[in-house]
């Protein structure tokens, strides 16, 4: 198959892993996997519990809350168009309700249902959407928002070009989006891509570099305005939509 994030079909052999074989990109960097993790693949880790992150959602909440307060600050910050907000992926809520504290309307979605379950008993001046971002759509669940958050999620997504331009339908013109995801093109990540902590397909399956990133949102009409530095190997874009 031809790269999900920029469509090249050139590419090499990254690695052959249990059983799982990663190419990188000749047009963008990116690695990704070949064949592709399934939906049926991707529901199989969340459903499990002891796949799933739900045990971490009752741990250091104070620790979360207090650092999706100053996100949700820096996301704020750029938003001019409106108080609604999206996070794709919300895992036990905190950020949104880090969103509601600052005046938002806020919305999340999360595959993983001990996640969501957690959310909506905790915070429930939020709503929490339970599926896949797609599932969500599909059930005519999501309106148009004025923020949205997606923080390491994006790596989750094996055709990560139908994903963005999901997210891109939901916002509305000037809106406000904010990504985080591993770097794999960045100076602090091991050469051997099997030595990285963010290195474990097929719960990993997509590996952007900041050029791949760019170019994809470029695609759906959301342009990169700033790029925070950051030491780990991570990506940190924020995005607003083309009015
Ligand atoms: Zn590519």
């Amino acid at each position: 198959m031809p790269c999900p994030v920029c469509d090249t079909l050139e590419r090499t052999l990254e690695t052959q892993w249990k059983g799982m074989t990663l190419h990188r990109c000749g047009g963008c960097g990116s690695v990704y996997m070949d064949p592709p993790p399934t939906d049926a693949d991707r529901h199989a880790m969340y459903d499990d519990p002891y796949q799933g992150a739900s045990e971490g959602y009752y741990a250091k909440r104070e620790k979360k809350m207090r650092r999706c307060a100053k996100r949700a600050r820096m996301l704020d910050a750029y938003v001019t168009t409106g108080k609604t907000f999206l996070e794709v992926g919300s895992s036990g809520g905190f950020m949104v309700e880090a969103m509601r504290q600052r005046g938002y309307d806020a919305t999340g979605v999360e595959v993983d249902k001990p996640g969501v379950e957690y959310a909506r008993k905790e915070f429930p001046g939020c709503t929490f959407h339970n599926g896949l971002l797609e599932e969500v759509e599909a059930r005519g669940d999501l309106g148009e928002y004025d923020a949205v958050y997606c923080s390491e999620v994006i790596e989750h997504v094996p055709f990560p070009d139908p994903f963005v331009a999901a997210i891109a339908r939901h916002m509305k013109p000037g809106a406000v989006l904010n990504v985080t995801t591993p770097d794999v093109a960045h100076w602090n990540k091991p050469s051997d891509i099997t030595k990285w902590n963010e290195f474990c397909p097929p719960s990993h399956c997509t590996y952007f570099t900041p050029k791949g990133l760019r170019g994809l949102f470029a695609k759906h009409g959301l342009e990169v305005f700033r790029h925070r530095f950051n030491w780990k190997a991570g990506i940190q874009f924020y995005a607003r939509k083309i009015a």
